[in-house]
């Protein structure tokens, strides 16, 4: 049984979806100005990571995942460097989709971008102006607050604080309550513009999402995500739209939302300019250390980056690779019996682990437990290769939702020479387990031994490298 904390109801739910095996799921994309950075990163690694779960629990989901490619940002950053804002912006979605997608996120059913929705956005502020939850001044039109009385059901407020993500869009002296939203802003003869009943003009950041998600999931769907910063205002809204629409109650069943990524305790932003792009970081480390640095934290937690802490993942990892490499090792060898419930249990675990708003830390430190008892096992001769088979299989499910586990041999942290050579492999295993003991006395007795039978051995921040002298 799957549990999610539901920021709508502010406990954790049991979670069953609307129509039985069938999600709708929908997370808000990105706007795009500028490189993705690790913020980003955060959030969509995230929601990429926990699509598969689900998958891999035999749900249908249908991740949806907009585009805003036009908003006061763009416009503003287009206009610095003299060009379009929809080419800018086509720019720096396709610049989205490549960092992306080389961190392993491939989860998304459909991008829509919000400019090819003008239509579904003119429907949604028409039938708005019908029912009398809008009305246009001559500057735009504007949602008005008032006329829904369950505005602030998610976030317990109806006012902005300052780590909301806002637009200046909504700022007017022209609406009848402060926290109204616009939901269209009239133009002359701007570029971009599109044509409506009311006047030319450009759609508001809100209603960009509920005519997508309208479009592809109907009026009410299972599961919307994104970061907390958008709790409020952009959520809030979201509901007060689409229950306005609908009459139907919940919009949305479960709200889930991130923690930030900050680094030195300030949310990563681009407006505050202490960000680190997606592709800065992938050129020092590799992309699987980004997934487990975020899958290592609960994703309501905020996690504060810094270099150390690359450090110590990498160090991980090379554990993992290291393990499994020993593992594989056993796997090789003629079938044996299965001995050990302890794989079975600590499996169990992990699946409890995930189940419970898909904790993540704590699944992974159970699955470090498994590692140091099965490093126990290998240390004494005393794991049959049928074991070893249902802890790679463990690790390979594993690695399917999280992406992090199983790389290919030549991107792992630990270099392993040709297999026929026993007696080296033992000695490399030897000085390594010597210098995680901090032994470095014996460790640089192994080296000698090793450069004694033709190979040099040098250790990177990579883990060590091997070659014959
Ligand atoms: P934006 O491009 O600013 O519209 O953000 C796209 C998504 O990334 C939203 O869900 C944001 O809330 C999320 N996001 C932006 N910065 C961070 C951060 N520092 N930590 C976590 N999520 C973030």
């Amino acid at each position: 049984m799957i549990k999610l904390y539901n920021t709508l109801s502010q406990k954790k739910d049991t979670f069953q979806p609307l129509e039985s095996k069938k999600i709708g799921f929908f997370v808000c994309g990105p706007t795009v100005y500028d490189y993705a950075h690790l913020g980003h990163a955060r959030t969509y690694i995230f929601f990429d990571s926990f699509v598969k779960y689900l998958r891999g629990k035999g749900y249908n989901v249908f991740y949806l995942q907009n585009i805003t490619d036009i908003d006061d940002k763009i416009i503003k950053r287009a206009e610095e460097e003299k060009t379009s804002p929809l080419s800018l912006a086509e720019k720096f979605e396709e610049k989205y989709l490549q960092d992306t997608r080389s961190l392993g996120i491939d989860s998304i059913t459909k991008y829509a971008r919000a400019t090819d929705h003008i239509q579904e956005i003119i429907s949604q502020i028409e039938r708005l102006l019908e029912k009398d939850f809008a009305y246009i001044t001559d500057d735009g039109i504007y949602y008005d607050i008032s006329k829904f009385n369950e505005y602030g059901k998610l976030s317990g407020r109806t006012t902005e604080q300052a780590e909301d993500g806002t637009s200046r869009i909504d700022e007017s002296i022209k609406k009848r309550n402060k926290g109204d939203f616009c939901i269209w802003k009239f133009s002359e003869n701007k570029n971009p513009e599109w044509e409506t009943p009311w006047g030319k003009g450009r759609p508001g950041w809100h209603i960009e999402d509920t005519a997508i998600s309208e479009k592809y999931l109907g009026m009410q769907y299972d599961i919307h995500g994104g970061a907390r910063d958008l709790i409020f205002p952009h959520h809030e809204a979201e509901i007060a739209l689409m229950e306005s629409l609908s009459g139907k109650r919940p919009f949305v069943k479960y709200w889930m939302h991130t923690g930030f990524l900050t680094i030195n305790g300030d949310k990563m932003s681009k407006s505050l300019g202490n960000f680190v792009t997606i592709r800065d970081f992938t050129k020092k480390h590799s992309p699987r250390a980004l997934r487990f640095l975020v899958l290592k934290s609960h994703y309501r937690s905020p996690i504060d980056y810094n270099e150390n802490y690359i450090f110590q993942v990498n160090q991980e990892l090379e554990r993992i690779d290291s393990f499994l490499y020993r593992v594989e090792e056993i796997a090789k060898k003629k079938n044996s019996e299965k001995t050990k419930d302890i794989i079975k249990k600590i499996k169990n675990k992990i699946e409890r682990d995930l189940e419970e708003d898909f904790n993540t830390p704590l699944a992974i430190s159970s699955l470090f437990v498994l590692i140091n008892k099965v490093n126990t096992f290998l240390d004494s001769g005393n794991l049959s290769s049928s074991d070893a088979k249902e802890v790679i299989k463990l690790l390979k499910d594993l690695d399917r939702i999280f992406g992090f586990l199983i790389v290919p041999k030549k991107e792992r942290f630990v270099q392993y020479i040709s297999d026929e050579n026993e007696e080296l492999k033992a000695l490399i295993a030897e000085r390594e387990n010597a210098r995680k003991k901090k032994d470095f006395q014996k460790a640089d007795e192994i080296r000698k031994k090793i450069e004694k039978k033709g190979y040099q051995i040098e250790d990177t921040i990579k883990g060590y490298k091997i070659k014959k002298k």
